[in-house]
């Protein structure tokens, strides 16, 4: 049995999988990590056969391995199905001299979709299994893409509400279009009078209210979050790491054994520690590029050993990669340290009081699996172009971002590796960045800028996308940031 402890606290007690999908952070301020690393118990001549949901079971059941087959199974075909317009789920496309990992044929084109489609049926799954009675309420603040990614996954599943906070001016139209139309009679979306900072500041506040917690435990309500240090967000993404692995190997891209490379696109650290995670399995990974865009805090902490976020904040065109505190890389710390809680808590404690650490050299000889780089806002721009000449293949500017990062590496390092980048979102989530980058001269608003890029790039829409011209605005809450709490109580009234 798999259970799982703190990254932080060596002493605490160790929980299961249902238990830590259930509380999402430990108690102590730490994350979440198995107690022994997990063995998958297939080899890859046998998994080349296996569909996505096939290879989902084979690899998170030892991760979740308090959850029976039926319960596992049941989760995994809830999630992967038809509201994924690929077969294949993740499927690999081939351009240039890359091969794209493409993550983005969920319901809001985006990656999130892969991680938050199933997390909520582990979620209600391990509510049952603890003889949980309460409904739980997700809530959430988000900058755009996390919020509306979770109310798709928890949409009408019975035994859940969510609220989703979004700034109000603080979001791009389509996706502020992608929330205000969201279906499901349990979701709920408000916008705030201020900024994202508020929104999640006060979310915060609302989950440690624990005067709330209890008024709410008395009508049946409990909180829970979605966010992406869950375990039940970060180990379903290792299964594209084998995904796209055994899809080179039918494709003849690589011979079964030989190592591949993965550039990542990075904000939080999930994604590509998720690539970690894979390497430990055993999948045959040289390199995990991190790439950064100009918010390079982490390409610093890769090639310093310093990790240090007294910097400018930057607002980029890939903004869910604007991020200056990466919440997962806490795991690969307590990894790289040894698996030493103490050490990881102090780490943790030296950037809540001066905004920095560094490791020592020991330590840092541990992140030779790891190569990093940024591309700016004009590299990223360029990458879309460059590309889009090469093949006639279109980046999202995340997607650009991991593409640039990986010619710089391939350039700078020699290294001849097969290069797997992964595309976390399509180009209709960007549509304005992508038709700058193409050169268009004057770009529509709004979603107007979505038909300026078809007719451009002539890839077929989305339905997801589509939709979105004639769905009706469901929500229209707008609340200032003092009111989110009283909001939440009466809609659970
Ligand atoms: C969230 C996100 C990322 C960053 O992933 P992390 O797991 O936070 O590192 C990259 N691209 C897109 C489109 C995203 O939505």
């Amino acid at each position: 049995m798999t259970l799982y402890r703190s990254t932080r606290d060596p002493y605490a007690k160790a929980i299961t999988a249902s238990q830590a999908v259930l509380q999402g952070l430990s108690p102590d301020g730490g994350l979440y990590v198995p107690v022994t690393m997990p063995q998958i118990d297939f080899n890859f001549e046998d998994a080349l056969a296996f569909s996505y949901q096939e290879l989902a079971y084979r690899i998170l059941k030892p991760f979740f391995s308090d959850y029976s087959q039926a319960e596992l199974t049941d989760c995994i075909n809830s999630a992967y199905g038809p509201n994924f317009t690929d077969p294949l789920v993740a499927p690999v496309n081939y351009q240039a001299d890359n091969a794209y990992l493409e993550l983005f044929h969920g319901p809001t084109i985006a990656f999130k979709d892969i991680a938050l489609q199933l997390l909520p049926y582990l979620m209600t799954t391990a509510a049952k299994k603890n003889q949980l009675t309460n409904k739980i309420v997700i809530l959430t603040a988000t900058s755009g893409d996390t919020g509306k990614a979770a109310m798709e996954g928890f949409a009408d599943v019975p035994n859940t509400e969510i609220c989703v906070f979004y700034p109000k001016d603080g979001v791009s139209p389509i996706q502020e279009k992608q929330m205000l139309t969201q279906k499901g009679a349990n979701t709920h979306v408000i916008g705030i009078k201020g900024n994202f900072d508020q929104a999640q500041t006060n979310v915060k506040e609302i989950f440690n209210n624990r005067d709330l917690a209890k008024q709410l435990a008395t009508k049946g309500y409990q909180f829970s979050s979605a966010n992406s240090i869950n375990i039940g967000r970060l180990f379903p993404q290792v299964v594209y790491y084998f995904h796209a692995y055994l899809q080179l190997v039918k494709a003849g891209k690589v011979t079964l054994g030989a190592p591949v490379n993965f550039s990542v696109p990075t904000g939080n650290f999930g994604d590509i520690l998720a690539g970690y995670y894979a390497k430990q399995l055993g999948l045959p990974i040289k390199k995990l590029i991190c790439a950064s865009n100009k918010n390079n805090v982490l390409t610093d902490f890769f090639n310093e050993g310093t990790y240090d976020k007294n910097r400018p904040f930057y607002v980029t065109t890939s903004p869910s990669m604007d991020i200056l505190v990466s919440s997962n890389l806490e795991r690969l710390l307590f990894y790289i340290s040894g698996e030493d809680a103490a050490k990881t808590a102090q780490l943790m404690a030296d950037l809540n009081q001066t905004g920095k650490y560094s490791l020592n050299e020991n330590t840092k000889a541990k992140l030779a699996d790891f190569a990093a780089g940024f591309a700016d806002e004009a590299s990223t721009e360029a990458e879309i172009a460059r590309v889009y000449q090469a093949s006639g293949y279109t980046l999202d500017p995340h997607t650009a971002v991991a593409s640039a990062v990986a010619e710089q590496y391939k350039k700078a390092s020699g290294d001849s590796t097969p290069m797997v980048v992964v595309a976390t979102a399509s180009p209709y989530k960007f549509p304005q960045a992508v038709l700058r980058s193409l050169g268009a001269n004057e770009i529509d608003s709004g979603l107007d800028a979505v038909n300026q890029l078809q007719a451009l790039i002539k890839v077929p829409l989305p339905k997801t996308v589509a939709d979105l011209f004639t769905a009706k605005e469901l929500h229209s809450l707008v609340v200032e940031p003092a009111e989110m709490e009283a909001t939440v109580i009466d809609i659970l009234e």
